[in-house]
């Protein structure tokens, strides 16, 4: 197959993006970084899938987050990566934080899931296959497992760092009670956590309960996932359903029994204060997600190059009046 080389755009950090401090690390994130959940998978256009790298590291965005399922079929957004290492990246990699994940379901039999040390490190040398790198930047557990001691979840991670197969650690949806725990045993190890990775957005603000202090509490950045509510924070579905949105298709995790009336009349009210502020819902979604600097990064999705650019345009105004926030409020109360 030929593709044109990339040689990446020699402007890409001459303003566009905005770099934030992890935590109490000395890692800088993008403000708006890709993930390679949705549309990177086996099924997708290849095509597409460089455009979009492409099109985020032009403009600034250094922060590729993957996980050992992303697909599908699981595996294969990184078996794409991969490829694209090859292709498009190798020569930009001391440029780039590629992160990945483990603890979801992988592979069938007993350690083919959660937190134990067996699945977790076989997991990372099978992500770290895919993508055809030495190691990742960020390597993180995806998800608490009750029935594993935290100590052996935090020791592969510890273990991951101290072999060479990932720079920093972080942990994914973890309720603020284990999020202090997980710290504490990282910090005893002698490699502090990096970073959490929770679901935030305006539709879902459970890290507000407690969370969100946890993390600052011990020093921990935050990377917030499904922003956009995954695409629902936007004004595609205003109007019906698109036949090529994610709420059309038959997979992922998003059904279009979601999107019910009571949400988009707060999706339309919401538009309306954006368009206000100037901006697009998805751009006024992610500078809320972003306020006050609680969160890090807005770690976003995308189905073509031109949200990635629209949604990167949001570094232009992340400033909100309080009079713009409490309207906010008001709509989503
Ligand atoms: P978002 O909430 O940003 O949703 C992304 C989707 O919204 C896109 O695929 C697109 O869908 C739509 N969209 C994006 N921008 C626009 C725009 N400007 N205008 C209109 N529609 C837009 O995030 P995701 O749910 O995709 O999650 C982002 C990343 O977070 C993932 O890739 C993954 O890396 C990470 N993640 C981590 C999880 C964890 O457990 N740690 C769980 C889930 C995600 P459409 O196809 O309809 O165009």
């Amino acid at each position: 197959m030929t593709f044109d080389p990339y040689s990446a755009h020699p402007d890409r950090y001459s303003g566009k993006m905005l770099y934030r401090r992890v935590g109490r690390s000395g890692l800088l994130l993008p403000a708006i970084s890709l993930g390679l959940w949705h549309n990177f998978g086996g099924m997708d256009s290849l095509e597409n899938s460089r455009a979009m790298l492409r099109t985020a590291f032009d403009i600034g965005i250094t922060h590729f987050d993957l996980a050992n399922n992303y697909g599908p079929p699981p595996g294969s957004a990184e078996e794409t990566f991969g490829l694209l290492m090859d292709q498009d990246w190798r020569r930009y990699r001391d440029e780039l934080i590629i992160s990945t994940k483990a603890g979801y379901r992988m592979q069938p039999g007993p350690y083919g899931e959660f937190g134990s040390r067996k699945y977790l490190i076989a997991s990372l040398d099978q992500s770290l296959k895919r993508m055809r790198i030495p190691y990742v930047d960020i390597f993180y557990s995806h998800c608490f497992d009750p029935n594993t001691p935290l100590e052996e979840t935090m020791g592969a991670l510890d273990f991951a760092v101290r072999s060479g197969r990932a720079l920093y650690v972080g942990i994914s949806s973890y309720d603020a009670e284990h999020t202090r725990k997980a710290a504490e045993i990282l910090q005893l190890f002698g490699t502090p956590c990096l970073i959490h990775q929770p679901s935030y957005s305006m539709f879902n603000r459970f890290i507000e309960q407690g969370t969100q202090d946890a993390i600052a509490e011990k020093g921990l950045g935050t990377i917030a996932f499904s922003p956009l509510a995954q695409g629902l924070l936007t004004d595609k579905y205003l109007n019906g359903i698109p036949n090529q949105s994610r709420a059309a298709k038959a997979r992922g995790g998003f059904r279009s029994s979601s999107i019910t009336q009571e949400k988009l009349e707060k999706v339309l009210k919401l538009s309306e204060i954006a368009k206000s502020r100037e901006q697009t819902l998805a751009q006024m979604a992610l500078a809320w997600v972003l306020r006050g600097e609680r969160v890090t990064s807005a770690l976003i999705g995308a189905s073509s190059p031109n949200q990635v650019i629209e949604n990167a345009e949001t570094v232009k105004n992340l400033n909100f009046t309080k009079e713009e926030l409490d309207k906010i409020e008001e709509v989503l109360r």
